[in-house]
């Protein structure tokens, strides 16, 4: 069965053997082939994919979306959602964090409308950019999306700019369960404990995981 703690000890793998990725898009996609492929050897090449198309005609402007990995599993199809960030400072840092939100949006709304869908899914974020963990930021909308350790995530985020004008583009994102945002050492396998870091390489990537759960999701 694959549980939080499969994915943890794939990431934990990934943490210390110092795999760095490339940059922005590549990197994602090289973090994703790569959690992918140790999927492949213990799962099996018929329960794996990777960039699974689905149709999102009543979810977004987009007709099809692309689920990074999936895991076919008794219980349905389980979405893993992936988001990779390799020093990128704080603009990237704040968008990277509403991508990673809109991620597990995403999952909400798969879990809830498809029924080939399992009851679980997750949305994991890995980066070295120890900005996300320690908070150092300041703005509007770093403020409405950060991934602080231990930060409870629910209700409704909106981007505002500076002028109080919402975002166009990056439109609000409304959860149907709450998160505690906890980041993850995979060197020490342990969670890093209020806005501390633990006394690894903090260079060194971390990451959280977000567990999305369709029998946790509030009834409307
Ligand atoms: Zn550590």
């Amino acid at each position: 069965m694959f549980t939080v703690d499969s994915l943890y000890t794939l990431l934990d793998e990934i943490c210390e053997k110092e795999y760095i990725f490339g940059e922005g898009q590549n990197g994602e996609e090289e973090f994703r082939k790569h959690l992918f492929n140790h999927m492949l050897e213990i799962y099996g090449e018929s329960n794996v994919k990777e960039k699974y198309r689905i149709n999102t005609n009543l979810y977004k402007q987009k007709k099809h979306e692309e689920i990074d990995i999936i895991l076919r599993t008794p219980d349905g199809i389980m979405p893993i959602e992936l988001k990779y960030q390799h020093k990128k400072g704080y603009t990237k840092r704040v968008n990277a964090s509403y991508y990673f939100l809109e991620d597990v949006c995403s999952i909400e709304h798969y879990l809830s409308s498809q029924n080939a869908f399992s009851h679980i899914g997750y949305a994991v974020l890995m980066t070295d950019d120890s900005g996300y963990w320690e908070n150092d930021n300041s703005g509007t909308a770093a403020r409405e999306f950060n991934l602080r350790n231990g930060r409870i995530i629910s209700d409704k985020l909106t981007w505002y700019h500076g002028t109080g004008e919402p975002h166009k583009k990056l439109t609000p994102l409304s959860f149907q369960s709450s998160y505690r945002i906890a980041w993850r050492c995979g060197l020490c396998k342990r969670y890093l404990h209020g806005i501390q870091n633990c006394n690894c390489n903090s260079f060194r990537f971390r990451y959280t995981v977000v567990k999305i759960d369709k029998n946790e999701f509030i009834e409307v």
